[in-house]
């Protein structure tokens, strides 16, 4: 695969201005969402095939969620793409001026396999919204929804617009030796790392999707089955494989055992008695995942779940109590189907588990006291967070999405896609009648006669 050649017949395309009116994003668009809805069924059980997932969760999670992205910008787009307009300084009179959204131009995604369709192809609507080209990398580990990702989009689309590099971490090196204008990737935090580091080398900006251990904290004041109902859901969707699921819970002392009931609870309404038989529970990735999945069960004590079955990389929805902070499944982002609970007495114990650990993703809290949430958003940093409920601030096109720190950097769905896309780019258009010739050498004021002037012309 000569990526070089690819990049130059994008970079031609591009330049060519083929992509940059409104008219011709909106027809692309309108494409993908076609091709999806034509290979839905292909996409579904593909999902099925690499993760387990039900054809109900497949489209809620993965191919709605970026058909709701599509019909959004379809909806939006000739707004965002707008100038704005901003006030000229006087100083500057006559003149107008405003931003332009320019597309950057050859853009890069790289996608990981936990939702494998969702997180590459949601960039993808807004790369092309804002009028890139674009180059995808599908994540090797989930290889059934990236064939058809593949197959879709070469009949969606030139290569010269969008082109699908199939391949792992090797493929993904070498295409970042390539010079992009944008890099989009979602992944773990170590690769963020090479990727940023690679992106330096050309100065070329990212945005950067990561991972991290997002805490839950129950307070006594909570509604705790509420609270349960809502954790078990965000937690054990797509077996604990999701970046924003809770990594794990801290409970007032007082409620935790009542908490974990009203867990064991939800889990039983939701999975039945044997979640290995229900159609809406998940299975890990692959064999090396499971085993350090494994590995943590024996950091607590198993309140609940553990069963496990390698032949088809099952394990139960699990609650381990009794947990030390300094064990491995407290160090390191589960991101998988085992949830430790841990007590505090006073919220600034909770809260100092949280300073320990890397910003995540995603914070969640849940109390009915104001005080104690305009506290704990205070104190505690994240890139996104949720009162009373989890995952819900990462679902649709009106709330930006991303992290901070370690989870990340910038955000994405919907207008901040566009924007993460897109460069904001100032103008200035000054008349031509009047010039009026203060600036312009050899200085006739004093230095302490400018001085004032400017202040005044300022306003300052
Ligand atoms: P990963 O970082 O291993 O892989 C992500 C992508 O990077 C894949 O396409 C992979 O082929 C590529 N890659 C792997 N090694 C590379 C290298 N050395 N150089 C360049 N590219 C390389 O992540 P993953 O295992 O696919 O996904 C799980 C991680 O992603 C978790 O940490 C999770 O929290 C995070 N995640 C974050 C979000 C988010 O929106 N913030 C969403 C989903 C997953």
């Amino acid at each position: 695969m000569d990526f070089t050649t690819i990049l130059q017949r994008q970079r031609i395309f591009f330049q060519s201005g083929a992509t940059r009116s409104v008219e011709f994003r909106l027809a692309q668009l309108k494409r993908l969402a076609a091709a999806l809805e034509q290979h839905e069924a292909a996409l579904l059980m593909a999902l099925q095939s690499d993760l387990g997932k039900s054809p109900a969760q497949g489209y809620a999670t993965e191919v709605g969620l970026v058909q709701m992205e599509i019909r959004h910008a379809l909806r939006h787009l000739r707004r965002w793409s707008a100038p704005q307009h901003l006030s000229t300084p006087w100083f500057t009179a006559p003149s107008r001026s405003w931003t332009q959204p320019e597309p950057f131009g050859v853009t890069l995604i790289i996608g990981p396999w936990n939702y494998p369709l969702q997180l590459l192809l949601t960039p993808l609507v807004s790369a092309i919204a804002a009028g890139n080209c674009v180059v995808l990398k599908p994540s090797e580990l989930a290889p059934h929804t990236a064939g058809v990702v593949e197959k879709l989009l070469r009949e969606c689309f030139v290569e010269e617009y969008v082109f699908v590099a199939m391949g792992g971490a090797d493929v993904s090196e070498s295409i970042l030796q390539e010079r992009f204008d944008k890099i989009f990737f979602t992944g773990s935090t170590r690769v963020g790392r090479l990727v940023i580091a690679a992106a330096a080398k050309q100065l070329t900006p990212v945005t950067l999707e990561l991972g991290g251990k997002c805490p839950a904290i129950v307070c006594a004041d909570a509604s705790l089955e509420l609270a349960a109902r809502r954790i078990a859901w965000g937690k054990f969707m797509n077996a604990g494989q999701t970046c924003v699921a809770p990594d794990f819970v801290v409970v007032a002392d007082e409620v935790l055992d009542a908490f974990v009931a009203a867990m064991k609870q939800a889990l039983r309404e939701f999975y039945g008695d044997d979640p290995a038989q229900s159609p809406d529970y998940g299975r890990i990735i692959n064999r090396a995942h499971f085993d350090r999945l494994i590995s943590y069960l024996s950091d607590g004590k198993v309140a609940h779940g553990s069963q496990h079955n390698v032949k088809d990389y099952f394990i139960a929805p699990t609650i381990l109590t009794d947990v030390d902070a300094a064990s491995a499944v407290m160090q390191e982002e589960i991101f998988g189907p085992i949830l430790p609970v841990l007590r505090f007495h006073q919220l600034d114990e909770a809260l100092d588990i949280l300073r320990t650990l890397p910003t995540p993703l995603a914070l969640y809290l849940f109390t009915r006291n104001q005080e104690t949430e305009r506290h704990v958003l205070e104190v505690a940093r994240s890139g996104g967070a949720c009162v009373n409920d989890v995952v819900s601030h990462t679902i649709g096109s009106g709330l930006p999405f991303g992290g901070l720190g370690e989870s990340g950097m910038g955000s994405y769905h919907g207008r901040a896609g566009f924007g993460a896309f897109s460069h904001h780019r100032t103008v200035l258009r000054r008349a031509t009648w009047l010039d009026l010739p203060f600036r312009y050498p050899p200085q006739k004021l004093p230095l302490n006669r400018l001085k004032h002037a400017v202040r005044y012309l300022l306003g300052d």
